[in-house]
């Protein structure tokens, strides 16, 4: 489900959020949008404005005399993603931004909903970006918005500029946004961040702690998540870290796919680039698609597996 449907029912429960954080290539993201279609599976893929990776420039758009500036090609694909039926939101890296280009989070945030909504996308939410600005300051960036408070950090001002920024001094909801994706409620949390997937799994104490997948199961997965307290699952998979070439083992039973979704690119003249740095094949991300499907404890409808 998209994270805006999840946050209108208040909870992950009984839902598979599925969440994409477009850090470097959309094109890979439309490919991966393609399959998922074939899956029946809905999604939601959080947009990275320009400013990080150090550079003032990246597939959203450029930063120029303190504006941004979107990159209408690239939006196309946007477009493409909600015609498919997946929602377009915000991937935040909003406080450095903000240092960037002189202007003030509100300011900045407030410019890309209006843009958005004046090229026909509604932004409901937001997805803190994992920036090494956001690491070096020790903070998590949602700690911008007032909702999102964590306690060791509560009270802290971050240096911005010739100013200070107090964390947590921004309201979501004066924004008209509706959720920050790690504060919609608890769920079983999977993760490709760092290329390396994780999921939580209940130690021999009885405790949980993140696993880390040597080899991704996704049977394991599925017993796990039946053995966790979870009633539902938040999956965020970067499509810069899948590898979408025909030749990576994994891929076989796939290539009809890759070849149908790159051929749908191209058609609009996009050029998809192969996978690199990539670290699983797309056969695993159609098996985890699949998988939900036969959990009883994730009444999810409809999923099905793409034939042809
Ligand atoms: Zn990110």
């Amino acid at each position: 489900m998209t994270f805006r449907e999840i946050a209108q029912t208040g909870s992950f429960e009984g839902s598979l959020g599925l969440r994409h954080d477009v850090d470097h290539y959309i094109e890979r993201v439309y490919l991966m949008g393609r399959i998922e279609a074939d899956a029946e599976a809905r999604a939601t893929y959080f947009l990275l404005p320009p400013g990080d990776y150090d550079s003032n420039e990246n597939y959203y758009g450029r930063i120029v005399s303190g504006v941004v500036e979107h990159n209408p090609e690239k939006f196309a694909l946007a477009l493409e993603l909600v015609g498919m039926g997946y929602e377009i939101a915000l991937h935040n890296d909003f406080l450095q931004l903000s240092i960037r280009t002189g202007r003030s989070i509100s300011e900045l945030i407030k410019a890309e909903i209006d843009w958005f909504a004046e090229n026909g996308i509604q932004i409901s939410g937001s997805a803190s970006h994992g920036s090494s600005f956001a690491a070096r300051n020790k903070i998590s960036n949602y700690e911008i918005f007032s909702e999102c408070v964590r306690a060791q950090n509560a009270g802290r001002s971050i240096p911005a500029g010739k100013r200070q920024f107090p964390l947590n001094s921004i309201s979501m909801k004066d924004l008209g946004l509706v959720y920050e994706a790690y504060f919609i409620g608890k769920s079983f949390y999977v993760s490709d961040s760092g290329g390396a997937v994780t999921w939580p799994r209940i130690n021999a104490a009885g405790v949980e702690e993140t696993f880390h997948a040597e080899q991704v199961d996704c049977r394991a997965m599925a017993d796990d998540f039946n053995r966790s307290p979870h009633k539902g699952e938040q999956a965020l998979f970067h499509a810069d870290h899948w590898q979408f070439s025909e030749t990576q083992p994994g891929n076989e039973g796939s290539i009809d796919r890759l070849h149908s979704a790159r051929r749908m690119a191209h058609s609009h003249g996009w050029r998809p680039p192969r996978a690199r740095p990539a670290t699983l094949p797309m056969g695993y991300l159609e098996s985890l698609l699949g998988s939900p499907s036969a959990n009883p404890r994730i009444p999810l409808a409809p999923f099905r597996r793409h034939r042809n």
